[in-house]
């Protein structure tokens, strides 16, 4: 197990930064998701921890040692990609034993852990395979068994499911976490979907150009994101923007009222963004809810378990608002003007001009 920590770690490619000054540490046995955008820097980050890229500036440490000048094969770190091309002509005991023939490991050396790391990828009964002969799932636990044979102090995973289809990817992702807590390993796994990142991680850092925007538990980046960038990228939808005046000491959205707790103390006619997640919103009402004004119906789609409704609304910062309702619930026809409601104590305010979020603290 290796405490994985990076300090100021920038890439550049020509004149182009592809990692700034990126800060992180994944503590020891922990499973860190790294969630961003294509192009947004995550495998030059795995690549540079791996040794397979030169940093520009900056330092990586396992545990207290400096690596950062190590060359890869002294790094012991296991790697598992999205093209996690097995080799074709060798069966799956080969193409599992093959880090280790390379390494000049002993004829019953090699059988006894090939043979390990099988039974714990529930791979025994296939390593007579070739490639061609298993499924993507089975292929992929090959990959992830190559990694694994040579007991790596840390893991690197870039996107090692996204050739697997959605069904089997669900059932990979729940093996995986699985496995890597039985190991204990420290991992670091990259993807760009952030349902993924957010069911896998310990702890999630979301990357957006090269820059980390927040490093957190994946309930505390959903409620607490720091920022609206990040507030817009995490999340199924991403949270509602709403423009917001401070008014008599309460914030004032379109025609609504909203009371300010008392910790907060705004100065009168400032101007916030005021986040609220899809299911803090309401059509119905009770007494303890906030009024939020009228919003005109634009459609709705249909999620078995709930129903997502797109509203207009005359203080949305973002078109459109999306509420999350129970699948039970009375439908309102397109261009229907409806009453919405907030559910007090579910919502965050932002600074409109650099988006930094200012409540909760
Ligand atoms: P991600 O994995 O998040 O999709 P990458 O780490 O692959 O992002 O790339 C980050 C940025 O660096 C991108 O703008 C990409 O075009 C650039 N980049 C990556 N590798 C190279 C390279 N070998 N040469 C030039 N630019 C590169």
């Amino acid at each position: 197990m290796v405490r994985v920590r990076i300090e100021r770690l920038t890439k550049l490619y020509g004149s182009t930064p592809a990692l700034l000054e990126l800060s992180l540490t994944a503590e020891a046995g922990e499973f860190l998701t790294v969630v961003g955008p294509s192009g947004s820097g995550k495998s030059t980050l795995l690549r540079l921890i791996a040794g397979l890229e030169t940093a520009s500036a900056g330092e990586i440490f396992f545990n207290d040692e400096p690596i950062t000048h190590l060359p890869p094969q002294m790094r012991d770190v296991g790697m598992v990609f999205q093209n996690y091309a097995l080799y074709p002509h060798m069966t799956v005991f080969e193409n599992l034993a093959f880090p280790l023939r390379v390494r000049k490991w002993k004829r019953s050396a090699i059988q006894e852990r090939v043979h390990a790391v099988a039974r714990l990828l529930d791979l025994d009964g296939l390593l007579g395979r070739y490639p061609r002969e298993l499924s993507g799932g089975q292929r992929q636990r090959v990959a992830l068994g190559r990694a694994l044979v040579r007991s790596p102090r840390l893991f690197l995973f870039d996107e090692p499911l996204s050739n697997v289809d959605a069904q089997l990817r669900a059932t990979m992702r729940t093996e995986l976490a699985a496995l890597q807590r039985t190991l204990g390993i420290t991992a670091l796994y990259v993807t760009h979907d952030q349902t993924e990142a957010l069911s896998l991680g310990d702890r999630v850092a979301v990357l957006i150009a090269g820059r980390l925007q927040q490093l957190a538990p994946p309930a505390e980046l959903y409620m607490k994101p720091a920022s609206v960038t990040v507030a817009r990228f995490i999340g199924t939808p991403p949270m509602n923007f709403f423009t917001a005046t401070v008014c008599c000491g309460a914030l004032s959205v379109s025609s609504a009222t909203i009371p300010l707790p008392d910790s907060l103390r705004l100065p009168e006619d400032s101007r916030w963004l005021l986040g609220v997640r899809a299911e803090a919103l309401t059509l119905t009402t009770t007494d303890e809810l906030h009024q939020l004004g009228n919003a005109r119906v634009q459609g709705w789609e249909y999620a078995g378990y709930e129903i997502l409704l797109s509203l207009e609304h005359p203080a949305a910062a973002f078109s459109p608002i999306l509420v999350r309702l129970p699948a039970s619930s009375r439908l309102p026809q397109p261009g229907e003007i409806v009453p919405l409601w907030l559910i007090p104590g579910t919502w965050c305010l932002f600074e409109p001009d650099s988006g930094v979020r200012v409540f909760p603290p």
